[in-house]
């Protein structure tokens, strides 16, 4: 198969895309030929080497979907032929934690792309239970683009308990990440506002029903008391980072919480402890999913109550085309492969 492969961890200009031998399914896997794959901000990470793959040569990308063609032994299902989307979190299926259900739990939690071979490439191995039905009314490009972020919300929103008539604010929507939470808020029934540098991603995220946006350069805190009559909002979602994090600390209601799954700014932040014990706030992380979360972001974009928009689609051979859009940002929603 063709696949977009890393010799090295030298930045995004290591990607070369070679020809390698088709991976083969070992006991409980199956091989999946990719129809598209959706690039992450993790794409970028893998290439820096942070963190450096396990072994190289590497193939990136968590997100993917298309045909299964191979299954290994004990493989029920799915079947050669079926339609799957790829779930990115794996895991051993047989410790206390993935008994569960708690796969990011597991000591052997492991990320397609990341960890293990991914899906910018021709086809991809993984657990058959990381190959989950496409829902019939999704195009290939839909499919791919919606998987790692989608469920990854999905986790955020169970993490920090976002229930009907909460205020979510979502620092840095136009992100894939934020994006995403948005709209998975918005689809549990909460009132979501929004803050970005960006005014196309605060025109985007008004459109989508944002009560209130702001810009995330600016006194957002301030102006989110304001918007809600000194109170504050009950849950904040942060990958942001260090650049914003105070101001969201400070944009929270009493008892409310702030809840993260990336720190795109910077690694560190300063805690104002005062702030955090008076007024009785919970500072939540939260990583990937579980397998139940994959399928409920599956149910959720199946149902239509999150759409994650495909920004832009290229050719596969023109992977350092999309990494450079990737990297100059910019876009709403996610950039994908065709195969
Ligand atoms: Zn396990």
């Amino acid at each position: 198969m063709r696949a977009w492969v890393l010799r090295d961890t030298r930045g995004p200009a290591s990607y070369a895309l070679e020809r390698v031998e088709d991976p083969e399914p070992g006991p409980g896997e199956v091989r999946v030929r990719l129809r598209a794959s959706a690039l992450n901000h993790l794409d970028l990470w893998v290439a820096h080497g942070l963190p450096r793959p396990p072994c190289l040569p590497h193939v990136s990308g968590a997100d993917g979907a298309g045909v299964v063609e191979l299954v290994g032994e004990e493989v029920l299902t799915p079947r050669p032929g079926d339609e799957v989307v790829i779930d990115p979190a794996t895991s051993c299926g047989a410790c206390a934690a993935c008994a569960n259900g708690a796969v990011p739990f597991c000591g052997e939690f492991r990320i397609v792309g990341e960890h293990r071979w991914g899906t910018h490439a021709e086809a991809v191995v993984v657990p058959a239970t990381n190959a989950v039905a496409k829902p019939p009314t999704l195009g290939w490009e839909e499919a791919a683009a919606f998987g790692l972020v989608v469920s990854s919300a999905v986790r955020m929103a169970r993490r920090a308990r976002i229930g009907a008539g909460d205020r979510v604010l979502v620092v840095g929507v136009g992100g894939g990440s934020a994006t995403a939470a948005f709209l998975v808020a918005r689809a549990l029934g909460a009132e979501v506002l929004a803050t970005s540098t960006r005014p196309q991603a605060r025109a985007w995220a008004s459109a989508h029903g944002a009560a209130a946006t702001f810009d995330s350069a600016g006194p957002f805190d301030e102006e989110v008391r304001a918007a809600t009559d000194g109170r504050g909002v009950d849950v904040v979602v942060d990958n942001v980072g260090t650049a914003t994090f105070e101001r969201s600390l400070r944009a929270l209601a009493r008892g409310g919480r702030l809840v993260t799954n990336g720190s795109t700014s910077g690694r560190t932040a300063e805690l104002h402890l005062p702030t955090l014990f008076w007024r009785q706030l919970e500072v939540i992380g939260a990583t990937m999913n579980d397998h139940e979360e994959f399928r409920e972001g599956v149910r959720l974009v199946e149902a239509g109550d999150v759409r994650i928009p495909v920004e832009r689609t290229v050719p596969f051979e023109e992977l350092p085309r999309a990494i450079e859009l990737l990297e100059a940002g910019g876009q709403i929603g996610k950039l994908v492969l065709a195969r």
